[in-house]
């Protein structure tokens, strides 16, 4: 019962490329995934953390540069269906470190997409010709109050009226940012910039907002403790404040005209890779049940040969299939219609994100349960998959949330 690839067609170019993001997955980002789970927030990121080599070596290697410009230190990758492949192994390595690595380029990649020359030689082009992981984006966008509220602002009927606690004042030529984002922000601890939600009009409805990018060394931006949560530990969560600090106009890349259409595409783009991270998580917890089925014996005989352990395994090898399948083709699909220009369907990237999310989380459950007693140990890794799979299935929005505003697209 080995899961297989539908795409039976997969260029040796994909599958050379699939093979090396396996070899770090396996080799690195495994085992120290495992280790960085087991630390404390704050030995997590501490300065001689195994999280800075992880993205040294990920940078190096160029994962985190996936689909930039060659020009600017971009790594191309020959299609989208190469990009997925990579992701779902990285996921597959770690849950946690595949999202510290993915999100560590959000500000380049929107800057690229959305910025000036100016801004593209200011934020770019640094990132991208950057070698050795030392400039980590993230995207902060939830604050304290305001989780799913920040997320369905495309909707006009779930745009709800609220002030928002990160305002952006104009103040002559520059931004005056006040305010804070919660903790549940990914790498906010490390991270050296933000793509960063703001509320432009303070009394109106939280789609009155805009997105900006900047830099957190400027005076006036502070950190909380790093947070101290249940899953995806090796991806690291905090606060960020901000206290009157100036940002040049320029650095605004989505005003309130252009906010909801933007975090349409936005959230399409992210649903989209949280799914395939999940896929990946469920392909991890699918291969260590079935391996361990393999080699626990009870009642005379390795596991997997008693009806109900083959039964459950079937039901994870059946989730695992379409997992991919539908994470895949959501990926592609909104990847390249944005490229295109045409209009991205948010609501199958909610599909795949709940459905592989969820998926995920099952599997992982199952997986556990298979493995009994051993399952809650911390000796094995299924108890970790189950933590991060959990916590999958809230990241980028709560399923609960997320079914009502992709049921309210139709
Ligand atoms: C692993 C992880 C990574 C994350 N990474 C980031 C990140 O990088 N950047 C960032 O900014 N944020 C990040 N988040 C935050 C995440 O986006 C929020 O946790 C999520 O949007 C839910 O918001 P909340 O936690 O405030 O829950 P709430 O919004 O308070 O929701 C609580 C419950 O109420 C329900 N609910 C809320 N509103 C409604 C409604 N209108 N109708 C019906 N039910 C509703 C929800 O479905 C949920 O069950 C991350 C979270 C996790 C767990």
């Amino acid at each position: 019962m080995d899961h297989i690839d539908y795409d039976i067609d997969l260029t040796s170019e994909e599958l050379d490329l699939k093979a090396a993001a396996h070899k770090f997955a396996k080799e690195v980002m495994r085992p120290a995934g495992i280790e960085i789970d087991r630390m404390t927030p704050e030995e997590a990121t501490a300065p001689d953390s195994l999280l800075f080599e992880v993205l040294r070596q990920a940078s190096e290697l160029g994962f985190n540069r996936m689909g930039a410009p060659e020009e600017m230190g971009g790594v191309q990758v020959p299609t989208p269906r190469a990009a997925v492949l990579i992701n779902e192994e990285l996921a597959w390595g770690s849950t946690g470190l595949a999202g510290a690595i993915a999100l560590s380029s959000t500000h380049a990649t929107i800057a690229l997409a959305l910025g000036s020359s100016e801004i593209v030689d200011e934020f770019v082009r640094p990132f991208f010709s950057c070698t050795d992981g030392s400039i980590i984006g993230c995207w902060a966008v939830t604050e304290p109050d305001h989780g799913s509220d920040t997320l369905g602002v495309m909707q006009a009927d779930m745009a709800v009226k609220a002030r928002g606690q990160l305002i952006a004042r104009l103040d002559g030529d520059d931004y005056l940012l006040n305010g804070q984002k919660s903790a549940w922000i990914s790498n906010g601890p490390i991270a050296t910039h933000a793509l960063l939600n703001v509320k432009l009009d303070p009394d109106g409805k939280l789609d009155q907002g805009g997105i900006c990018v900047l830099p957190l060394d400027l005076p006036g931006v502070s950190r909380g403790k790093p947070l101290s949560k249940h899953g995806v530990r090796a991806m690291t969560q905090g606060e960020i404040f901000f206290e009157d600090v100036r940002i040049p106009k320029r650095f605004m890349l989505v005003d309130q005209n252009a906010f909801a259409p933007y975090m349409d595409i936005h959230l399409s783009l992210f649903n989209a890779g949280v799914g395939v991270i999940a896929t990946g998580l469920a392909r991890a917890s699918y291969e260590a049940a079935l391996e361990y089925a393999k080699q626990r014996v009870q009642g005379g005989k390795p596991i997997i040969e008693h009806q109900s352990v083959r039964a459950r395994l079937f039901r994870m090898f059946t989730l695992l299939q379409t997992c991919r399948t539908l994470s895949r083709g959501v990926f592609i699909y909104n990847g390249t219609a944005m490229k295109r220009g045409v209009p991205v369907k948010l609501e199958h990237s909610i599909a795949s994100k709940i459905y592989c999310t969820n998926s995920a989380l099952e599997i992982a459950t199952l997986g556990v349960q298979i493995h009994g007693g051993n399952g809650l140990s911390e000796d094995y890794a299924c108890e970790m998959f189950l933590r991060d799979a959990t916590s999958m299935t809230i990241a980028d929005g709560e399923n609960a949330y997320l079914t009502q505003l992709g049921a309210s697209r139709l």
